[in-house]
């Protein structure tokens, strides 16, 4: 399949056409932002990891009956995706304290939470993804009660498949960040987990020493960013990426 007119260049990503409408192209970049593109680099073969490690979970997700955008992984930087409208939604889901959940609540990082926590933040560059709650949601008119139930319900399942499969592996899946899609082909369903599911968009920790294993080395200035990469991709895909 080729890559037809570019649709959309993201931070970490560029969206290409297909001769086929339902169907998209992501290619993933080595590029890194963070802090709202504040602070910016690359990341040596990152594009690379990010799109096996995607590939290998939304195949886990689909063998667990979550719908995912993922067709095939076509190449080592380009993945074949059904075609979405993307809900401006980012969802996160968190098991343990970190981020901006410890400093918005005071609290230290590494605290594991009694139950996991969902959030929901509007997708909007320009004003730093703001943190939304249901009546934001609903005012904005970004999703339905109904979809915003599903969506919800969807995440918390998900971070259940991820967490156990990645606990096998010596991760703790601290949180993570999930997008969704309708998708353009009526005949794929309702919504679709979407986007990418990699070290940019989870904190991985090693379960024995806590060593990150994620993007918050590169946002952290921590070092070891390329090897903590290769470890993730090591762990979650079996081989070296
Ligand atoms: O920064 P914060 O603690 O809110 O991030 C929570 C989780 O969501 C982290 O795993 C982070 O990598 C992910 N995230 C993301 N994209 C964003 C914001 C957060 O992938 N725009």
């Amino acid at each position: 399949m080729d890559r037809g007119e570019l649709l959309y260049e993201g931070k970490a990503k560029q969206v290409y056409r297909t001769p086929d409408p339902h169907l998209l192209i992501q290619h993933f970049k080595d590029d890194a932002t963070a802090f709202n593109a504040q602070k910016r680099g690359t990341i040596a073969s990152k594009g690379i990891i990010n799109n096996r490690v995607s590939e290998v979970l939304f195949q886990l997700l689909e063998e667990h009956g979550v719908a995912t955008h993922l067709v095939e992984r076509l190449s080592d930087r380009d993945m074949l995706v059904h075609a979405c409208r993307i809900v401006k939604i980012e969802v996160v889901v968190r098991n343990v304290i970190a981020g901006s959940l410890a400093k918005r609540l005071g609290r230290a990082e590494g605290e594991p939470l009694p139950e996991p926590i969902l959030e929901h933040y509007l997708k909007d560059d320009a004003l730093g993804d703001p943190l939304l709650n249901d009546w934001h949601v609903r005012f904005l008119g970004l999703t339905n009660p109904d979809e915003l139930a599903t969506i919800n319900a969807t995440a918390l399942r998900v971070n259940g498949i991820l967490r156990t499969y990645l606990d096998a592996r010596d991760i703790v899946l601290v949180d993570f960040k999930l997008e969704f899609g309708r998708p353009v082909d009526a005949g794929r369903g309702a919504l679709l987990v979407a986007d990418e599911i990699c070290p940019d968009t989870c904190r991985l920790w090693d379960k024995a020493t806590g060593h990150k294993l994620d993007k918050d080395r590169f946002r952290r200035d921590l070092g070891g960013v390329e090897e903590a990469y290769q470890e993730a991709a090591r762990r979650i895909c079996g081989i070296a990426a």
